[in-house]
């Protein structure tokens, strides 16, 4: 069976998304858009995804736990957990690597958890748009070692590409698959970067307004809709990315 997927959303806990990205919203509009499967990727934090899983759960929308975290080298990774357990103890991990930098609302706008039905649970103090202190060889060893798929976000887009910043895909990232962003037409990332040929690429929206979401995305083959089934499906490239930057 095949799963449609977008699996880089952003939430009202990340600063620079929109408040109207809370996790029932954001699901309802996934669910319009013919997703079956969606993860929500906040800076650095899981947190709104939990909330996510709970509203999809009641309109048959399954939620990848994830998050975009954000390396020493300045580079972002989307961190993927099946099992809610991993994804807390995983976040548990890296959110003591955030330094300990006030938000600063007016400026970077407003982080706020958000229940299943709206409410505001709590304002995150911690400014999450910052980089962890970890490099991306010991964040992808720490998600594997949590179970989970760590796939670099946008690798070909200044500032925070993977290989923008660093050149090439480290061998721990040998053939694993790379998101390349909605923005750029596939041929002409292979054109920057010849080696993305030895990677299966995923597209997802990176949506930060709910209009976005699942306008580009990645339709998994995989034996069920599961989020278990589509990690191992990403992991062997079984999918095609949807993305209409590539038809001009
Ligand atoms: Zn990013
Ligand atoms: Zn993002």
């Amino acid at each position: 069976m095949t799963i449609a997927a977008d699996l880089h959303i952003h939430s009202a806990l990340s600063p620079c998304a929109s408040l109207e990205m809370s996790p029932a919203a954001i699901v309802s509009r996934a669910r319009e858009e013919g997703l079956d499967l969606i993860a929500v990727t906040d800076h650095n934090s899981v947190e709104n995804g939990f909330f996510a899983a709970e509203a999809g759960a009641r309109i048959g929308l399954r939620v990848l736990f994830g998050m975009e975290a954000q390396t020493r080298e300045d580079v972002h990774v989307l961190c993927y957990f099946a099992e809610r357990l991993q994804a807390e103890r995983f976040h548990a991990r890296v959110y003591p690597l955030l330094p300990d930098v006030a938000n600063n609302p007016d400026y970077f706008g407003d982080q706020v958890v958000v229940d299943a039905e709206d409410n505001i649970v709590r304002r995150e103090d911690k400014l999450l748009l910052n980089a962890l202190d970890i490099s991306v060889p010991e964040l992808v060893e720490l998600v594997r070692r949590h179970g989970g798929l760590a796939v670099p976000a946008h690798v070909e887009a200044p500032p925070y590409g993977l290989l923008v910043n660093l050149g090439m895909a480290p061998p721990e990232l040998e053939g694993a698959p790379l998101e390349i962003s909605s923005a750029c037409p596939r041929e002409q990332a292979l054109r920057a970067f010849p080696a993305l040929a030895r990677h299966p690429l995923l597209r997802n929206s990176d949506a930060h307004f709910l209009r976005d979401i699942g306008q580009a995305r990645t339709v998994f083959s995989a034996p069920e809709p599961t989020p278990a089934a589509l990690l191992a499906a990403a992991r062997e490239g079984r999918f095609r990315a949807e993305c209409p930057a590539d038809h001009g």
